[in-house]
């Protein structure tokens, strides 16, 4: 595979600015014109109009997202210049004390770690890839050799999500792995509680490591407290909060019958028994538990993804309003909500517009304590607002 520059892309004058200041993705709008006939996965060069040099990249005709930029110097895609994105990824995981044998941890972060289209997870000693772009589709025994150098993992596993699939044009359905492949779930640890993880068919790479914290915020308030649990997946706010916040009870529902056989397992396996899991859509259980005047002391709202595309960010926003005013309703006075959006085309300020409205519908007050973010793992890159993805707020609602 070449890594020089098999084409040029050169951009709109008017639209030059965010690439000079490092965002990395190229929509097909921003291009005047693309010269050389690059293939798809091929390294491109970013060019003004005057043909000056901006950036290089990796071209993609399939995606809406043309050309995503590695590097603003010239200098080659290759893999040496891989393994170096990825040692350094992996050296602050280190720093951070995130790589301990029996824990997870997401290694490499897409845009924020100067690689997008690629994120590593690591479960204990294996690695879930998750490939989000062509460029990282065409290059994966490249990067699997570079992991196994830097890891020493037992097993990678490379997945792709069916949505991206389609946006990228990446062929991979199913998997590709290299060494072993668990059988089963494995095991790793969370908060001192043994956690199930599928690293084959759970969703997304298996786990949402960028919640751990705020798991962890969040049972701080529980103690003798009743928790409601919405979008449980596998267990991961409603255990925290039990074991490690002693909560006197936690309803949690989630619409995948899958997860919640996962989390009933994972109570089983901690010696959990005051969590009461069940499969439901989480707006028809909290319209039930309103009319069933079912009341809690704290309740942890934490949706999928409302909003894949810009276009759909005022549906999001109602979206969000619609949970969180129902949520509200089934908490006590001077209860907790723990409020998360993970979708990166609502901002925080949105997210505040948002709660704005819910408290000025249901006249409570609302007070935001805490404003968080996901685990320093997912680190959010200024050049490229979309990795502030998640927004985590912990309020008292009076
Ligand atoms: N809180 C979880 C992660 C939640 S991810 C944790 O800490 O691990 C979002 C979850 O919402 C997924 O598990 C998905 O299965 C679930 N989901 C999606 N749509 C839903 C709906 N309408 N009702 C209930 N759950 C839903």
């Amino acid at each position: 595979m070449s890594h020089v520059s098999c084409g040029r892309v050169v951009i709109r004058s008017d639209r030059l600015r965010p690439f000079i200041e490092r965002h990395p993705w190229v929509r097909a709008t921003a291009i005047e014109v693309v010269e050389g006939n690059p293939h798809d996965g091929g390294v491109v060069d970013v060019v003004s109009r005057q043909g000056k040099f901006i950036a290089r990249g990796i071209y993609n005709s399939q995606s809406q997202i043309r050309v995503r930029l590695y590097t603003w110097q010239d200098e080659s895609l290759d893999e040496r210049f891989w393994r170096e994105r990825i040692e350094t990824a992996v050296a602050l995981r280190e720093q951070l004390g995130m790589l301990s044998p029996y824990g997870a941890t997401r290694l490499v972060f897409s845009e924020s770690d100067g690689l997008s289209g690629l994120i590593v997870d690591r479960y204990r000693d294996f690695l879930v890839i998750q490939v989000n772009s062509l460029g990282f589709e065409q290059r994966l025994e490249t990067i699997a050799r570079i992991l196994r150098d830097v890891m020493s993992p037992r097993g990678i596993i490379a997945r792709s999500d069916g949505d991206i699939r389609s946006q990228e044009g990446i062929a991979l359905e199913g998997m590709v792995t290299w060494g072993e492949v668990p059988p089963g779930p494995i095991l790793i640890q969370e908060h001192g509680l043994d956690i199930g993880v599928d690293l084959l068919t759970g969703q997304k790479t298996g786990f949402y490591l960028d919640q751990r914290d705020n798991r962890l915020a969040t049972a701080r308030l529980v103690k003798g407290k009743r928790v409601l649990d919405m979008f449980c997946y596998t267990g991961g706010f409603s255990l925290v909060a039990s074991r490690f916040g002693q909560a006197k009870e936690v309803w949690a529902f989630d619409s995948s019958e899958k997860a919640i056989i996962m989390a009933r397992a994972n109570a089983e396996q901690n010696g959990v028994t005051n969590v009461r899991f069940e499969v439901a859509d989480a707006f028809q259980a909290l319209k039930s538990l309103r009319e069933q005047g079912e009341r809690f002391d704290v309740v942890i709202v934490d949706p999928p993804k409302f909003a894949s595309g810009k276009s759909r960010l005022p549906e999001a926003l109602r979206a969000y309003h619609y949970l969180n005013r129902l949520a509200i309703d089934v908490l006590n006075p001077g209860g907790y909500l723990v409020t998360c959006s993970c979708s990166g085309y609502v901002t925080r300020e949105d997210f505040f517009n948002v709660l704005f409205g819910v408290s000025q519908q249901v006249k409570r007050d609302i007070q935001i304590l805490e404003q968080r973010g996901a685990a320093p793992d997912h680190p959010v890159l200024l050049t490229c607002r979309e990795t502030h993805y998640l927004k985590c707020f912990i309020c008292r609602v009076l």
